[in-house]
């Protein structure tokens, strides 16, 4: 899987937003170590408490199946869908991503006209809380 081909089902994604309050739709698309992607959009609650990013939306729906071993993700977003300027996941996911991904796990940044940043989990969450600390990994 090419980084454009993940890249082109993260905008997919985007599409199933559920983002009335922000107007910001985010699409996500996460590749397992087999080839298997996993699809994420971001959906907003009234209560904004509740409200769940596109990237964990795909952990999530991979780790429910059972997937634990992750290349990459692409994330995707802008105003109204509009892809314009860089979504870099937040604190909370970059947590969930470190439970379950390596130093080396890469993340595709697009920041439109078809371009991209790929970062390392180990730039993006540096001195991150890691399950080896507590020793179960
Ligand atoms: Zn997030």
């Amino acid at each position: 899987m090419t980084d454009n081909s993940l890249i082109t089902l993260a905008i997919e994604a985007m599409q199933n937003s559920y983002s009335p309050y922000s107007g910001y739709k985010v699409g996500a698309a996460l590749l397992t170590e087999d080839g298997k992607v996993y699809k994420g959009c971001n959906i907003e609650n009234v209560a904004f408490g509740p409200t769940v990013c596109a990237e964990r939306v795909a952990f999530l729906k991979a780790l429910s199946e059972g997937e634990r071993n992750f290349t990459k993700i692409a994330v995707v977003g802008g105003k109204n869908g509009e892809i314009k300027g860089a979504f870099p996941p937040c604190g909370v996911c970059r947590q969930v991503m470190r439970e379950f991904c390596n130093d080396n796990f890469e993340i595709l940044i697009v920041k439109g006209n078809n371009k991209y940043d790929t970062v390392l989990l180990k730039d993006l969450l540096p001195l991150s809380f890691k399950p080896e600390i507590l020793d179960i990994k």
